[in-house]
């Protein structure tokens, strides 16, 4: 799709995301990224890149939703991220948590629209995006990662699970991850967060061989599906090179 294709209200707020970009931090990535939101009553609150060397880095489209958050907007029917990317990348996976756990709490579906310099723009809703969310809040469960050799568990908070499980396994060498396992007393099976799905999604590419998520619950009910099918039009290093 087209600028010129896009509805008015929508064309202002690319505009906005594509000013506020220049703003954008980027000592290690070279990566500029903007974003814009507009809220219900067509308030608009705009985003950039802010790098660090903690790497722990405020994403563009988090900054615009917390600033219309702060000002006491919870509700977003459009976000736009503008890029100069080869292919306009959909937020990243953490990003997308955000945006999903926010369309839970508030009832809302805003319109994610990502865009770059080459005039090509995309629309997507955050189902598309993040199929099979979950809130995870302060769930534990239990996350095993079975590689062609070995086996690594630990039950903790999602986001840590999975974190500690991967670090276990790191420790020995040249293991190749084949699936990884979310186990939970939960009623139906539940699928990694956003932030781990990249996470996942950056070791899948690093590895190039798929990876599969095995969600099983207490009761026996189990499900499963490749990490790529659980985090589509995925962002990753391969996009910051093609800029
Ligand atoms: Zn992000």
């Amino acid at each position: 799709m087209r600028f010129n294709a896009l509805l008015n209200l929508q064309k202002k707020l690319v505009e906005i995301a594509f000013e506020t970009r220049e703003k954008a931090r980027v000592s290690y990535s070279g990566y500029k990224v903007g974003a814009a939101v507009m809220t219900e009553n067509k308030e608009i609150f705009s985003g950039f890149n802010l790098e660090n060397i903690t790497y722990i880095v405020p994403h563009a489209e988090e900054q615009a939703i917390r600033l219309a958050k702060e000002a006491g907007h919870n509700k977003i029917i459009s976000l736009v991220v503008y890029t100069n990317s080869q292919i306009p990348p959909f937020p990243c996976g953490h990003c997308r948590q955000i945006i999903a756990d926010s369309s839970l709490l508030y009832d809302m579906n805003p319109n994610i629209i990502a865009g770059n310099d080459k005039d090509v723009f995309s629309i997507e809703k955050i189902s598309t995006i993040l199929p099979r969310y979950n809130n995870f809040s302060k769930k534990k469960i239990l996350v095993q990662v079975r590689t062609d050799k070995n086996r690594y568990t630990s039950a903790f908070t999602e986001r840590q699970a999975l974190e500690l499980s991967l670090k276990k396994c790191y420790m020995s060498d040249n293991e190749k991850i084949l699936s990884v396992l979310y186990f939970s007393d939960s009623k139906k099976p539940l699928f990694p967060s956003g932030f781990n799905r990249q996470l996942l999604a950056e070791i899948e590419k690093e590895q190039n061989e798929k990876i599969e998520v095995i969600a099983k619950t207490a009761s026996g009910l189990e499900e499963r599906m490749f990490v790529s099918e659980l985090l589509p039009f995925s962002f990753g290093v391969e996009s910051l090179n093609n800029t």
